[in-house]
């Protein structure tokens, strides 16, 4: 039994991060022949990307996955702790599986992700949830084969979570959830500590994979004809800052923009680490997309203070006004609202930075108190109510959301480049993503799927375009 800890999670050393070669143990090869699985995934891309791997472990020892969570054999949970309500989701999931399990006990469970990585969570399933056969963490995402075969046999429930600051494991096998478009981890963990955010303590210390594995990955999915790559990281531009080898962000991004895959994302951008020499290279690579995502949090210098987050609001508009000369660039952000302390005042800042900015989009959220985190200490002694929050919250997002429809009304009548992804809900119709991260839909079928068409924009919605493809 290996229970989690934050405060050990917490610790950051001088340490060098070991590279470790994934290898399966032959023993595990064949115990999911004729066998089923199924992943629920919650939160972010990271999330998803890990699911990718999970996926291609159960596969690599037999395992074929099952569309029908109430079909397999094995059903894993890869979990999200940003917000208290994702973490609602995960233990109303689990309480539908125990009904799954009362009716096939032999069902197996297992769960992993940010989640598991926290002492409440797993206490809590040790104390109300014993169908779950057995727990691990983000660190030991590698070793699912070995806790499946040691778990199958239902008998109690396994605790295996590692609250260390993390390896960087290279060659874990990968079932992508499309031939089209990839994400690719750049750098694991976070040592930000913004003072609101569990990410550091659930994800370990930021660790960047070496260059030389990150390119050759990025080669691979360019030989299978991948149109797209996304950078994957909590703050990709700390990219290279924990390695002795002299590069940065911008250099990885030279390198995988001459790999020439058509399109190369990243996310997400932490202000405090944006450099000149990043922005001359998304200015001067057509392949590296003019997107960027760049989380202000608050408009406020003062709740930025009391969140970490290393930056005033007149350095974020510093930086804001360079980005916004590469031409055609679209910014997104993420707001929180309701920080412990919040005043009107505050957050009046914070709607004028939203006025300022004109953002093409954003996640908002209201703050919800993570226990660990130096803010929940602060949260006991709130006296913003629910309610208020909520009022700022919905004020905040009309404000965005008419930012949204008045970026997108300009791009009515020109021609964009839209990678198309899937058929969209309206019959005869696919949906795609322009280069500035724009949902269009338009009269298509499932042949357009992984191509990079142009499309004349007809008219503009808050959340999406509508256009019709031409020559
Ligand atoms: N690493 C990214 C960054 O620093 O911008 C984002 C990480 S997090 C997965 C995504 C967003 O969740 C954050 O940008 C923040 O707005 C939000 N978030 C994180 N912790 C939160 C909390 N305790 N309450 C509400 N929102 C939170
Ligand atoms: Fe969380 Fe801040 Fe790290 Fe983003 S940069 S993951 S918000 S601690």
């Amino acid at each position: 039994m290996q229970l989690p800890s934050l405060s050990d999670a917490r610790k950051r050393s001088k340490k060098e991060v070991k590279t470790i070669d994934y290898k399966l143990n032959k023993e595990y090869q064949k115990i999911g022949l004729n066998k089923t699985y199924h992943v629920k995934t919650y939160g972010c891309q990271m999330n998803e990307h890990d699911t990718e791997n999970i996926e291609g472990l159960l596969e690599s020892i037999g395992f074929t996955k099952e569309e029908e969570m109430e079909k397999a054999d094995v059903v894993i949970l890869n979990t999200c702790s940003i917000r208290e309500n994702a973490h609602n989701k995960a233990f109303g999931m689990l309480g539908r599986l125990k009904h799954i399990k009362e009716e096939r006990p032999n069902l197996v469970i297992g769960v992993c992700g940010c989640m598991a990585q926290e002492e409440v969570v797993v206490n809590e399933i040790l104390a109300k949830y014993r169908h779950v056969n057995f727990v691990f963490g983000t660190h030991n995402l590698y070793d699912l084969p070995r806790l499946i075969y040691e778990n199958m046999d239902n008998s109690k429930t396994k605790i295996d979570v590692l609250s260390i600051e993390g390896d960087v494991i290279e060659g874990l096998p990968v079932k992508r959830a499309n031939n089209f478009k990839a994400y690719v981890n750049i750098i694991y963990g976070c040592d930000k500590f913004c003072t609101y955010c569990i990410v550091p303590y659930t994800r370990g210390k930021q660790r960047s994979r070496k260059m030389e594995d990150i390119l050759k990955e990025v080669e691979e999915l360019k030989e299978q004809n991948y149109q797209e790559v996304t950078l994957l990281g909590q703050n990709v531009n700390a990219y290279g800052k924990d390695l002795d080898e002299g590069y940065d962000l911008s250099d990885l991004l030279i390198k995988v923009a001459e790999t020439k895959i058509p399109r190369v994302r990243f996310i997400t951008s932490h202000p405090w680490d944006f450099t000149d020499k990043m922005i001359e290279v998304i200015k001067k690579y057509p392949n590296i997309m003019p997107y960027v995502h760049l989380p202000i949090q608050s408009g406020s210098n003062r709740i930025l203070k009391l969140m970490g987050r290393r930056y005033t609001r007149e350095e974020y508009k510093e930086l804001f006004n360079k980005l916004k000369k590469i031409p055609g660039i679209s910014i997104t952000t993420d707001i929180i609202v309701g920080f412990p302390g919040e005043t009107e005042e505050d957050f009046n800042e914070t709607l004028d930075m939203v006025n300022y900015c004109k953002y093409d989009s954003a996640f908002t959220f209201i703050y919800s108190p993570r226990v660990g985190t130096p803010a929940a200490k602060l949260y006991e002694n709130d006296k913003t109510t629910l309610e208020e929050k909520e009022q700022r919250l919905y004020k905040l997002n009309e404000l965005i959301n008419n930012y949204s429809l008045l970026n997108n009304t300009k791009l009515v009548n020109t021609i964009q480049k839209v990678l198309v992804e899937g058929l969209s809900t309206k019959k005869g119709e696919v949906f795609g993503y322009t280069e500035t991260n724009k949902l269009v839909n338009f009269k298509g079928d499932s042949d357009l799927i992984g191509k990079i068409v142009n499309v004349k924009i007809l008219d503009a919605k808050s959340f999406s375009l509508d256009g019709e493809l031409v020559e």
